[in-house]
């Protein structure tokens, strides 16, 4: 157990060298992101107005494909803003996966809604598609034109794919459910910048999308995210909901409902467009890291390195191995992997197992509780 570890712990050092301790992901600065954040502070326009801001937001969009991006404070904030302007009311059930980063569930929470937990699949470590369509089957009745959890009674308004490490879900097979059972979609594209679904970028697909530029994500703004849209009047709800909904006029303060202060400030949108300029670099050198880790790891028997599902083109954000459990204890490998300086991180722990969630409704969840116990995270910064 421990030869193989410490075997594959030099192995990653090797790649990362001159490093003691290699982190899981660390910001990589190659580009002009000195000049532009100077640049702010020299002219003054460091806060909630300056040009970068409508630049990063020009400049996402282009990138991602979308019609229009919003760019606020972080992912959280805007996961919140994309369910609000999606229509998400007080006391729907939004089905979101278990196994995702906790914001998603807090952000339905900020909205007084109430999470629904369902299972991810082994192959994509999202939404299982198939799954979710048999669920909805057993559980829900139409009334009134729409969706209605049969047990609660509640309506069940919306879904909530996030596409897992980078790694695009079965989006296709999403969207037909939710046609079928008239059901809105909102991505949690928060770790999948620069990741496609047969040629399209994640954020797309949905009503809205929301995004973050975290300082571990693949490109970062300190902090910061994005509510990434087709729909032009969502977007200028955003914008409006996310800057205090004040109606434009030069000097009067007048807002027409209770908004949030949650714009990116323009030091922020100045390192963003630097780190997007970038972009295309880091996500190669994603891939040539895959590679590497590819070789690394046909050698070791019960460890299998995750790889991008047939139908997508990941960014491969984080790195991730499934290590088979009769084999090696979860907890033990982290020990070893941590103790020789390899910053290797579990995946989180399912949601409905925290004292916050776990009160609410979910379905079987077999694969989300296997996967918690195979699922590791190894150093994926880009090597530059
Ligand atoms: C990072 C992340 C978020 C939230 O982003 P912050 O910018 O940290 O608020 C939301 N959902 C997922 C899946 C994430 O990984």
């Amino acid at each position: 157990m421990n030869n193989i570890w410490s075997e594959i712990a030099s192995q990653i050092k090797e790649l990362y060298i001159p490093r003691d301790i290699v982190p899981l992901h660390t910001p990589t600065f190659i580009g002009n992101e000195e000049q532009y954040v100077v640049d702010c502070i020299r002219t003054g326009w460091v806060s909630s107005v300056g040009k970068y801001v409508d630049v990063f937001e020009k400049k996402l969009a282009e990138f991602t494909g979308v019609k229009r991006a919003v760019a606020v404070v972080n992912g959280t904030a805007a996961l919140h803003m994309a369910l609000k302007v999606a229509g998400v009311q007080e006391n729907d059930e939004i089905l979101i996966p278990s196994l995702t980063f906790v914001a998603t569930a807090n952000a339905v929470r900020y909205c007084q809604a109430v999470p629904h937990f369902i299972d991810v699949s082994d192959k994509t470590l999202g939404i299982d598609a198939e799954k979710l369509e048999a669920y909805l089957q057993e559980i829900t009745m139409t009334r009134d034109n729409v969706c209605v959890n049969k047990h609660t009674g509640r309506v069940i308004r919306a879904v909530i794919p996030m596409h897992t490490f980078g790694h695009p879900v079965e989006i296709e097979k999403l969207i037909n459910t939710c046609e079928k059972y008239r059901l809105l979609m909102i991505e949690d594209a928060a770790e999948s910048l620069g990741s496609y679904y047969q040629g399209t970028h994640t954020g797309n697909f949905g009503k809205v999308a929301a995004i973050s530029f975290n300082g571990n994500k693949i490109i970062t703004t300190g902090g910061g995210g994005a509510i990434l849209t087709n729909d032009e009047e969502l977007a200028n709800y955003a914008k409006h909901l996310t800057t205090t909904a004040k109606l434009p006029h030069r000097w009067q303060y007048n807002h027409d409902e209770v908004g949030y202060n949650y714009r990116l400030p323009n030091l922020n949108a100045a390192l963003g467009c630097a780190q997007l300029e970038n972009l295309p670099v880091l996500l190669e050198r994603k891939r040539e890291l895959t590679n590497y880790y590819e070789q690394i790891f046909c050698d070791f028997q019960g460890v299998t390195l995750f790889k991008e599902p047939s139908y997508a083109k990941s960014n491969y954000w984080l790195q991730t191995l499934v290590i088979d459990d009769k084999k090696f204890e979860i907890n033990e490998t982290l020990e070893v992997l941590n103790n020789y300086g390899i910053m290797a991180r579990p995946i989180w722990t399912p949601l409905h197992y925290l004292v916050p969630f776990r009160h609410f409704p979910k379905s079987d969840l077999t694969a989300t509780e296997k996967l918690e116990k195979k699922v590791i995270n190894i150093p994926s910064s880009p090597i530059i």
